[in-house]
């Protein structure tokens, strides 16, 4: 493997403002004066500060996002002319993809080449929830017996100052998927990017900005957990819509239930990937390689629990391990590289602990297994045979490049060992039987199931887990909807 640094990536750039918030439409530093260091995973070095922020940043971030909304500044806007600010900030993220893929890469060590993907994703969001705006429409109800003489309509309003915590490992497109449909709906919103990656999310909210979003609807506090947990309790926000772990998002539960805000929770997955005998191993071999080893294991929705037949089992395992030893690994910032570095020194400690506790339980390494050098935080693509579903490799998220593998015979053996988790956020099936593998896909309890694909769907399609795996929907018209309330209005219409 080859580390190359080009010392141009090593600069932030022009869109994110140094050590400075987003609050009221203004830069401004943290209250307390206190910042910290952003890191590169690829280097270890450090490329930026960021303020960190406490609960008084929160507050202010608050206020200023409650007046936005109570003077209607942006709510008075009929959809449509959300709609236009919207499609505006999607021109300039495409305008400025170049200088945000970069920007992703650096913090979070995400090859280039994808996140050039991920800046085209967020502009699709905008694009998306900018058409949607103007089509958000109550209806009307016929109520009761003729005579009666009632007409009900329905309203929709914005449910109102909307708090957004994003997690590391697509923070670009993660946080898009929030702000875009909050904006579309009228909310206003105070945003936390997660302290291991918050620089693009720092340039949206510049982009939203110079795209026409009023001073004071959109504001960014970066921090730690605790500003995330003051997000969570504080009494002035109505909507949280939480990206992160299970344990974290059960806090938030926890302290969201002082004002009972309206939550949304994306939550960890373990999901499953079932190949059945008559698949076609060509396609098999690098759909489930991505599926796992893409962004270096560090998505959600990623294939971590293959379950092959029997007769296949050996040829797609070891055909899976060669194709993560094919990747080139690799700074982020290197168009040719296929996966960057883990995006931190505790996800490495995470997955190597992960992999030496799944060897001393008897799995088989099949491939991988080890930190790649030291410098950054790379790992090899790793494949874990001769699991069981008791291990913890097989049972809890690890968010890396590890997939554990198990043989079946029966089709019902592998449908009910792939729901035998807390999670339901994903899956896919692999078969040249279409009709068969909906069968299974109409089985498996998650929230997004890929047939002959493992993660696959964009703007249009919803997503969102079952289980454990959280609360409500993102994409698609679901999204609007976690944002909105509904309101009846009755009228008599004769005495
Ligand atoms: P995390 O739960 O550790 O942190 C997420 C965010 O919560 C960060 O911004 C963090 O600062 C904040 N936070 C920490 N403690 C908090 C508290 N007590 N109250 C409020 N906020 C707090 O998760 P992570 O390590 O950033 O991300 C990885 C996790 O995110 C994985 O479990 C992954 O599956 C999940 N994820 C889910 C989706 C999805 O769509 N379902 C997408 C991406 C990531």
């Amino acid at each position: 493997m080859e580390v190359t640094v080009d010392d141009a990536a090593a600069s932030i750039g022009p869109l994110v403002e140094p050590e400075r918030l987003l609050i009221d439409g203004s830069w401004v530093p943290a209250r307390s004066g206190k910042t910290f260091p952003v890191e590169d995973p690829g280097t270890g070095g450090v490329v930026a500060h960021v303020p960190d922020a406490d609960a008084a940043d929160v507050d202010a971030a608050v206020v200023a996002a409650r007046r936005a909304f109570e003077d209607e500044r942006w709510t008075g806007l009929s959809g449509a002319q959300r709609g236009v600010v919207l499609w505006r900030a999607a021109d300039l993220i495409d305008a400025h993809a170049e200088e945000l893929a970069r920007l992703e890469s650096m913090d979070v060590g995400m090859p280039v080449r994808q996140a050039r993907a991920m800046a085209a994703e967020a502009a699709n969001q905008f694009r998306y929830f900018a058409g949607l705006a103007d089509k958000i429409h109550g209806r009307s109800v016929e109520i009761g017996p003729a005579e009666s003489r009632l007409q009900g309509i329905t309203l929709r309003d914005p449910v109102g100052v909307a708090a957004m915590i994003v997690s590391w490992n697509a923070p670009l497109y993660g946080v898009s998927m929030k702000l875009a449909p909050a904006l579309a709906a009228g909310c206003t919103c105070v945003v936390k990017p997660s302290e291991d990656a918050p620089l693009t999310v720092l340039a949206i909210g510049r982009l939203l900005l110079q795209a026409g979003v009023p001073e004071g609807v959109v504001n960014v506090v970066t921090g730690h957990g605790p500003v995330g947990a003051a997000m969570a309790a504080h009494p002035g926000v109505d909507k949280l819509s939480f990206t992160g772990s299970t344990q974290v998002g059960k806090l938030i539960v926890q302290a969201a239930a002082g004002n009972l805000k309206k939550l949304s929770l994306e939550l960890g997955g373990k999901s499953p990937v079932i190949v059945l005998p008559d698949a076609d191993l060509s396609q098999v071999i690098p759909g489930v390689g991505l599926g796992i080893f893409m962004n270096t294991g560090q998505i959600c929705t990623s294939g971590t629990r293959l379950f092959a037949h029997r007769d296949i089992f050996d040829e797609v395992v070891q055909g899976v391990a060669e194709y993560g030893q094919s990747l080139k690994i690799g700074y982020g910032a290197d168009p040719d590289v296929d996966l960057g570095p883990l995006a931190s020194q505790r996800q490495l400690d995470r997955v190597t602990e992960f992999v030496e506790g799944g060897l001393k339980d008897g799995a088989r390494l099949v491939g991988g297994g080890s930190r790649i050098g030291d410098e950054g935080y790379f790992f090899q693509p790793t494949v874990l045979a001769d699991v069981n579903p008791s291990m913890r490799v097989v049972r809890e998220e690890i968010f890396g490049p590890v997939l554990s593998a198990m043989p079946f015979t029966e089709v019902g053996e592998a449908v009910a060992a792939a729901n035998d988790t807390e999670y339901g956020l994903a899956g896919s099936v692999w078969t040249r039987d279409v009709a068969h593998a909906h069968n299974i896909a109409r089985k498996l309890r998650a929230g997004r199931i890929g047939i002959n694909v493992h993660r696959a769907g964009g703007v249009q399609m919803p997503v969102g887990g079952y289980k454990q795996s959280g609360w409500g929907r993102e994409n698609g018209p679901e999204a609007i909807e976690e944002y909105l309330e509904t309101k009846s209005v009755v009228t008599l219409l004769d005495r």
